[in-house]
């Protein structure tokens, strides 16, 4: 290890990385088989990361001839890091398994432990047989859409995959970790102008808040459209609110602290609602909506702008999807990609369909899409949205915060990375971003 981070900082050429020794094992994060169930009977919010994550050596896998074994040097933490490590709504361990039935290279997957994390920023190892854009020494980030390029039913929108899986989540060998394996169609290059752990964030909230926003697969956003973000610092939710000030629209960010409502003011949003200062009370028990705290809100909504949402970024799930629902304008759309509080969701079909409403399930994005929200990043036109570092050993520790709303945007993870602010080679680039436009997130 100490020999490929000599070579990352020294910025060895292809054939110094091709001639370096791969080592037979390496540090990663993962949850164990045979503590699936040490959950059961806990309730959700009581589930702790800190528990189930665990810190160990695992062996170097083999790397199949479409995919590269990549050295990580930072990676971050998603909400479905929470969700594998809280085996919620289900264990990971039953996608290994399918996953091991596809092919003999796909057996591999299957193993007691399952190495999370489903962002990457790094420097390529090795690449397969089949790798044709892709060499030793490039540096990359890497999205999460893991499909079989073999599958007919990819060929449109690999998002339709019959076997589309996001990596770290649905197969093994994920990002947190020093090393992982990932397909050669996951790889994208680095932003030069940002560290590794900026450059580690993005991949995964930014792609999935490009498709629902901006792609003709999502909402396809247009200027002017007013567009409501539940939990806009939050990790999709930063990037949702970054694509509507880009894209000439009117977002309506919805938080849940004064200094979430500062976050988004400095960065330019005017139409700020504190949920909590609100107190929505959308639900009046467990099964019971309560239609006049949606027309409050609704209220509220055009107090602010003088209109209903055009569009609602949905992910809150079943606490807030009627409201949203309810909300939107005549014709406008509701884009989801999530249930973080419950994944039964109702609302009155009345508002839906005599208002000729539209509904999008969106699901993270595929490569064109990711290859575009990267490109973003790189020209400086969208921002990381890092909060805090964490080193990998610190993983339960940053899975608990955000399984428990403790954060805003993203937490980055140290993975080979010896420290912050390493990677960039681009600083004359960075200096025109400009420093404050990369650390409205950052706490110090
Ligand atoms: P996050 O960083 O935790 O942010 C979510 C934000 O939502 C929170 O900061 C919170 O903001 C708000 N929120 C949480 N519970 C809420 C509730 N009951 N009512 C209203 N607002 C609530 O998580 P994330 O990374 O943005 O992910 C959000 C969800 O999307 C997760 O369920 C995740 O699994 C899912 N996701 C799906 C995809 C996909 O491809 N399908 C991709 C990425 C994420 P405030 O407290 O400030 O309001």
């Amino acid at each position: 290890m100490k020999s490929i981070l000599e070579a990352i900082e020294n910025n060895a050429d292809t054939k110094a990385f091709a001639a370096l020794q791969i080592p037979e094992s390496y540090r990663a994060a993962v949850v164990r088989k045979d503590e699936q169930e040490m959950f059961t009977g806990v309730a959700s919010a009581d589930k702790d990361p800190r528990k189930s994550v665990h810190i160990q050596e695992v062996p170097v896998p083999q790397i199949a001839p479409d995919e590269a074994l990549i050295a990580v040097m930072a990676s971050s933490i998603n909400f479905n890091t929470v969700w594998s490590s809280i085996f919620e709504p289900i264990s990971t361990f039953s996608a290994l398994t399918r996953l091991a039935r596809e092919s003999e290279l796909a057996k591999r997957h299957d193993l007691p432990y399952h190495i999370m994390g489903s962002d990457a920023s790094g420097v390529v190892l090795r690449v397969g047989s089949a790798v044709r854009n892709w060499k030793p020494g490039d540096r990359i980030t890497v999205h999460c859409n893991h499909v079989d390029d073999q599958d007919p039913t990819s060929h449109n929108d690999s998002m339709l995959g019959s076997n589309q899986r996001i990596w770290g989540y649905e197969t093994n060998f994920g990002g947190l970790a020093d090393l992982s394996v990932v397909k050669a169609n996951q790889l994208m290059p680095k932003p030069e102008h940002l560290s590794w752990e900026e450059s580690a964030v993005n991949a995964l909230c930014n792609s999935t808040s490009y498709r629902m926003l901006v792609s003709p697969n999502g909402a396809h956003m247009k200027q002017g459209d007013v567009v409501l973000i539940w939990g806009a610092t939050g990790g999709i939710g930063a990037y949702a609110t970054q694509y509507v000030l880009n894209g000439g629209g009117i977002p309506v960010g919805v938080v849940s602290s004064a200094d979430k409502a500062e976050i988004l003011r400095g960065m330019g949003v005017e139409a700020v609602i504190d949920r909590r200062a609100g107190n929505y009370q959308f639900w009046k028990d467990a099964n019971t909506h309560d239609e006049k705290e949606w027309r409050r809100f609704g209220g509220d909504i055009r107090a602010l702008v003088g209109e209903d949402p055009d569009i609602v970024f949905e992910h809150p799930g079943r606490s807030t999807f009627a409201a949203s629902m309810y909300v939107a304008k005549k014709g406008g759309t509701v884009a989801t990609c999530a249930a973080t509080s419950g994944y039964m969701m109702e609302f009155d079909n009345r508002y839906f369909w005599m208002r000729l409403k539209k509904l999008v399930g969106s699901h993270f994005a595929n490569y064109r899409e990711a290859w575009e929200a990267n490109r973003l990043i790189s020209k400086g036109m969208i921002h990381p949205v890092l909060s805090q570092v964490f080193d990998l050993n610190q993983t339960g520790d940053a899975a608990y915060q955000v399984h428990k709303n403790m954060h805003e945007g993203k937490i980055g993870v140290l993975c080979m990375a010896p420290r912050e602010g390493l990677g960039i080679n681009n600083p004359e680039f960075r200096e025109k971003v400009g420093e404050k436009n990369l650390r409205h997130f950052r706490r110090s």
